[in-house]
């Protein structure tokens, strides 16, 4: 049984890391834990947090200003844990990772075949701010760590809707509501509102939608001039996929954008019929059965045939 009080005694350092291009998971996430273990250790342990730039929309996240760059350092902390991926996926922070006396992963990917000394992985859970959650002392936890562990959830379950949403995870954000803060407020500033610019792009996606497998599949795509036009980074285009999905007969929908050229960023999701997340770890990526991603090469066509096909594998075997 894991023990985060065994865990931190007598660290001189611990770092705290999530995945590139940070969702209200990693954020949440990585700051509760980050605001929790400030409140756990004493002055001779210092306690940092690396992640990329997080979106303006959590600013409101106590302690958000202190994250540091990973290359801030060169000194890997004595401590570091990973959370929401594996060390893949950690960026420029996995040198700190890999470099640490003690490495541990908390995670809820099905893909994640651990990557710590200790790994607590519960692909059964709703998000890692639900792991994260289970590992606190619930009389230490205050207001502002509940409310960065409730953004964390909302944002994996696409606010209690997706089927990742347990009686346990409702049970544990009845918990963090009873702290007081203004759920209603942090739902619509961190999962809802939208610029009007993201606005225009999701319009503009949804209009150039293309339906494949007589309608059982779709996929949009922003290629690096539209972003340009927008002036738009990656965290801009947060939600296509799920309006995609939201499709009357669909049962999958692919969204992906350009990084580079010819290299696309591919969201999936899905209904009950196909797995995603094989189809994303076939293709070097990860994530869960109804919500996964990769990184492919190719044209936009060669991309697109190459996921349909498994698609269509996986509709004809259901
Ligand atoms: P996204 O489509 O980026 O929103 O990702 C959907 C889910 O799949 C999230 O839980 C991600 O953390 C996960 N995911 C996305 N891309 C990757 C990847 N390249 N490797 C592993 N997991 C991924
Ligand atoms: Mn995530
Ligand atoms: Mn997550």
């Amino acid at each position: 049984m894991f023990q985060l009080a065994e865990e931190i005694k007598g660290a001189g350092s611990i770092g705290i890391s999530g995945h590139i291009r940070p969702d209200g998971d990693c954020v949440g996430s990585c700051m509760a834990l980050y605001l929790y273990l400030k409140k756990c250790v004493g002055p001779e342990t210092e306690v940092s947090v690396y992640l990329e730039p997080p979106a303006d929309v959590f600013a409101d996240i106590e302690g958000i200003a202190e994250i540091k760059k990973p290359d801030e350092t060169d000194t890997p902390p004595e401590l570091f844990f990973a959370l929401d991926c594996e060390s893949s996926r950690l960026g420029d922070a996995r040198r700190l990772f890999d470099g640490a006396g003690r490495r541990i992963n908390i995670d809820h990917h099905i893909s994640n075949t651990g990557c710590g000394m200790v790994n607590v992985v519960d692909p059964g859970a709703s998000s890692t701010s639900e792991v994260v959650y289970r590992l606190l002392d619930r009389s230490r936890i205050d207001a502002e760590i509940a409310k960065a562990l409730y953004i964390g959830i909302i944002h994996d379950t696409g606010v209690f809707q997706y089927s990742n949403t347990s009686p346990e995870t409702l049970r544990i954000a009845a918990e963090l509501v009873s702290h007081g803060f203004d759920f209603s407020a942090l739902i619509q500033k961190t999962f809802y509102e939208k610029t009007y610019i993201q606005n225009q792009i999701m319009g503009r996606a949804l209009l150039e939608s293309i339906l494949f497998l007589h309608g059982r599949g779709i996929v949009s795509v922003v290629d690096r001039k539209v972003m340009d036009f927008y002036n738009a980074v990656p965290q801009d285009l947060d939600g296509i996929v799920s309006l995609l999905r939201n499709t009357k007969g669909v049962e999958c929908a692919i969204f992906m954008y350009e990084t580079d050229a010819m290299v696309y960023k591919v969201s999936m999701r899905s209904s009950d019929l196909v797995d995603v997340a094989k189809i994303a770890s076939y293709f070097g990526g990860g994530g869960h059965k109804k919500a996964a991603g990769c990184t492919m090469s190719g044209t936009f066509h060669d991309v697109v045939n190459n996921l349909s096909l498994h698609i269509e594998r996986q509709l004809e075997e259901a």
